[in-house]
């Protein structure tokens, strides 16, 4: 494996980190560059019905990267959340539509940033660019991260970049874009067979500002109230999280996908900070917002500006 390039997402993969792994090998392939597409975790459920719909196999998994080896970083650029040994290995280029933080090189890299909802469309306009034709498989891949990320166009990170890919990339690929988008979006809301503890790192992104260490989780469900029926067991499960990773704060998201809402539970020592970052009281570590869905742009700034 050392002489191939790797592409990959983040830890604790969403969608995106494993389709635009997928979508760019394919990219490079044309390219006639030799790439190899990994993942760095479990695949969640809602990608398994991608990989499902399409009869394909997941990436392989990686736990770490030896000294030298070349990769390329799509959908992060943080090291707190990239594979164990990055910091010794040669980043090639990276494809991200996230902040910039706590990211170094030594040497030279591509690096490709767009403000755009997801890192599949930065991949569909370079197949575009390229005047490449995209296959069934190439759409769905990219549509597919693209309804993750913008939850189905609905997400305030949604650019008219998104909807003009998403929209091309249907029509190729031949899918009803409410049907499908939905039944994917459903199929990642099914939580009952995980532990508490598996919950709160489904899609967990560790942060590091100045030395202060928080994450922030997120879950989608249908319904909050069937979430918080575990409300008791997932608290104990993000203090114990607090004490062995050192954080100052974990703040868990459980996102409405159909009305496009969050109940928050935020807990460690930091917690105050959620009345300064967003007017609000917590009431049993818990508060509601009000129309917000989006780590990246409506929570991490709130909580990364006042920690
Ligand atoms: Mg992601
Ligand atoms: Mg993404
Ligand atoms: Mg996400």
């Amino acid at each position: 494996m050392e002489n191939e390039i790797l592409i990959f997402g983040h830890k604790n993969p969403d969608t995106d980190s494993i389709c635009s792994s997928m979508a760019y090998q394919i990219l490079n392939e044309k390219n006639g560059r030799k790439t190899k597409a990994v993942r760095l975790g479990n695949v969640n459920k809602e990608t398994q019905y991608v990989l499902d719909y399409l009869k394909i196999e997941a990436p392989e998994l990686i736990e770490k990267v030896e000294e030298n080896q070349e990769v390329i970083l799509v959908d992060h650029n943080e090291f707190d959340q990239s594979v164990e040994g990055i910091e010794k290995a040669k980043i090639l280029e990276v494809i991200d539509h996230h902040k910039i933080g706590n990211f170094k090189t030594s040497e030279p890299l591509y690096y490709t940033a767009k403000p755009y909802g997801c890192t599949a469309t930065i991949l569909f306009e370079e197949f575009k660019q390229k005047n490449y034709t995209i296959d069934r498989k190439e759409a769905v891949l990219m549509a597919s991260a693209i309804i993750s990320d913008t939850l189905l166009l609905k997400s305030p990170t949604t650019t008219e970049h998104d909807r003009k890919a998403l929209q091309e990339l249907a029509q190729i690929s031949n899918i009803n874009l409410e049907e499908y988008g939905i039944e994917m979006l459903k199929a990642g809301t099914d939580l009952d067979d995980y532990t508490a503890e598996e919950l709160i790192n489904l899609d967990a992104k560790e942060a590091n500002n100045n030395g202060v260490k928080f994450v922030i989780a997120q879950v989608n469900t249908v319904s909050i109230e069937d979430v918080l029926k575990r409300e008791e067991q997932l608290k104990l499960a993000i203090n114990n999280t607090i004490k062995e990773k050192g954080l100052s704060l974990f703040v868990f998201a459980i996102t409405d996908i159909l009305n496009s809402n969050s109940e928050i539970i935020a807990l460690g020592e930091k917690a105050n900070i959620i009345k300064t970052a967003f007017g609000k009281e917590l009431e049993n570590d818990r508060f509601f917002l009000e129309g917000v869905v989006s780590r990246k742009k409506q929570l991490m700034p709130n909580i990364d500006k006042n920690i």
